[in-house]
């Protein structure tokens, strides 16, 4: 029997591993767009008995790979979370989750209200220590696409999206920023070592759970920040990347 990728929308029945509520969702191939290695990752929400958080693992045939607890309890805020992202937009707020993992100290600028709204979404994933003097300025009016697998955080934004609380929302934006943070102290730590590898071997050989589009847009962020990342990985890819930069 031939597998069919999703193609059009698919419901997916997926029962709580807390509360045992059968849920639906709707998977679509738009979710996959940003997805390059087939998975997504999608959260539901509950609110019974106590407002929780989880997230199944869907691949491009429409077939549950894992579900799992993302969070027991939800905790409150009182940021509106989604008031922000619906005036930043998804595009913004990508770029905005990017340059806040790429620069240890940025500035902000561009017009009060939007810049206020960015602010509140770097409350949100715990990086209010970053905003202050810097030579990295970004200007969210004219916040530019950064050249990085950026794909993972649009993603993160757009499932987001699912969510309808902001009390969820910030829950699973912070939480996958920072697992995403954490991955790449990891990386850089594994990159202080003269080693080299494949990409599957570096996957493997990381304590953060990431999958290999994360890894991707990792690898730009420390080549950026000036590794020699070519050098390093030995798939054919990116020493093509080397070559013609
Ligand atoms: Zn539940």
């Amino acid at each position: 029997m031939s597998q069919q990728v999703i193609a059009r929308p698919v419901i997916i029945r997926v029962k709580c591993p807390v509360c045992g509520e059968q849920t639906e969702v709707t998977v679509s191939s738009e979710d996959f767009q940003n997805a390059l290695s087939g998975i997504v990752r999608i959260p539901i929400q509950h609110q019974h008995p106590t407002p929780h958080l989880i997230i199944i693992d869907i691949d491009r045939y429409g077939f549950i790979r894992g579900a799992y607890i993302y969070r027991r309890v939800i905790q409150p805020t009182k940021i509106p979370v989604g008031e922000a992202i619906d005036v930043l937009g998804i595009e913004k707020t990508t770029y905005l989750l990017y340059y806040l993992l790429r620069y240890e100290k940025l500035r902000l600028a561009g017009k009060r209200e939007i810049v206020d709204k960015a602010k509140l979404l770097i409350h949100v994933v715990g990086e209010t220590t970053k905003i202050g003097e810097s030579k990295n300025v970004i200007n969210i009016d004219k916040i530019k696409k950064p050249r990085a697998t950026i794909q993972p955080l649009r993603q993160i934004v757009l499932q987001s999206l699912r969510l309808e609380t902001d009390d969820a929302k910030a829950e699973w934006i912070k939480g996958e920023y920072r697992r995403l943070k954490d991955g790449l102290k990891e990386l850089e730590n594994v990159f202080e070592t003269r080693k080299s590898w494949t990409l599957d071997e570096l996957l493997k050989s990381l304590k953060t759970g990431i999958n290999k589009d994360e890894l991707r847009l990792l690898l730009d962020i420390i080549e950026d920040r000036g590794y020699k990342v070519s050098k390093r990985i030995k798939n054919a890819e990116y020493k093509i990347k080397g070559l013609f930069g």
